[in-house]
């Protein structure tokens, strides 16, 4: 039997279209990063192989592990879990080409200095706590632009956008407000014109909230269990220290 996760992924790409149509956008400006923490790597080639090529791990070590099984599979990784300066040296050898959690300095400064010692240089996000919630990792959106800053002054570092996970809510009303200020935070970023910063992703919307993300300006979307269904581990495992 096919993988449920090809049909899922004909669904999400129709949750794309109709988001996007709502408010007249281009689907081609919506960029899907499956979310592939828990997925073996087996059932990743499969959804590579129809058609996908971004995809994103939280953890280190299962990045590590899959990396060697996917490395004849073209595809584009990011990492998007919580980054501790103690796991840099290993991230770096497994090609990632955007880390989109960068959310304090000494991360920063620990990544560029590893960075720079391996004559290496990488795409960043600021992770934003869109939400307020004590469990989620992020600048405040009051602090980004100091720390905004403070990263671009490091050179091995380019700042490509915003990243957040936004409210686990099931009511739209308090969701929608998260992803509305992180538009109107990239926007504040953009007027700043800080040097080197470019400000064109806005990494928001996952299976829940996508439409949600999409409608309030979402370039890139990250969906897991709407692909690969639900995980074993609860997203705690993956969001706290
Ligand atoms: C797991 C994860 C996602 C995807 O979440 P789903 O609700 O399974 O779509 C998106 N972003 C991050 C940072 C994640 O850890």
């Amino acid at each position: 039997m096919d993988d449920p996760c090809l049909h899922n992924l004909n669904l999400i790409h129709h949750r794309i279209n109709i988001a996007c149509a709502a408010t007249g956008r281009n689907p081609n400006t919506i960029r899907l990063l499956m979310a592939t923490k828990t997925v073996p790597a087996e059932r990743i080639k499969i959804a590579l192989q129809a058609g996908e090529f971004l995809i994103g791990e939280n953890k280190v070590q299962e990045l590590k592990e899959k990396f060697n099984e996917l490395k004849d599979t073209p595809h584009e990784s990011h990492f998007i879990g919580h980054l501790q300066s103690n796991k840099i040296k290993d991230l770096l050898k497994c090609s990632v080409s955007c880390i989109q959690s960068i959310d304090r300095f000494e991360i920063a400064e620990k990544l560029h200095a590893r960075l720079t010692f391996e004559k290496k240089e990488m795409n960043v996000l600021i992770q934003v706590n869109s939400s307020d919630e004590e469990s989620k990792f992020g600048v405040s959106p009051e602090n980004a632009v100091a720390l905004i800053k403070k990263v671009a002054s490091l050179s091995t570092l380019h700042i490509k956008g915003l990243m957040t996970i936004g409210l686990f809510s099931a009511e739209e009303n308090k969701v929608r407000p998260c992803f509305r200020k992180m538009k109107n935070l990239q926007q504040h970023i953009i007027k700043h014109k800080i040097n080197g910063v470019e400000m064109d992703v806005l990494s928001m919307g996952m299976s829940h909230d996508l439409e949600i993300a999409i409608e309030e300006g979402a370039t890139l979307i990250r969906i897991g269990t709407a692909i690969f269904g639900e995980r074993i581990y609860p997203d705690s495992y993956y969001w706290k220290e």
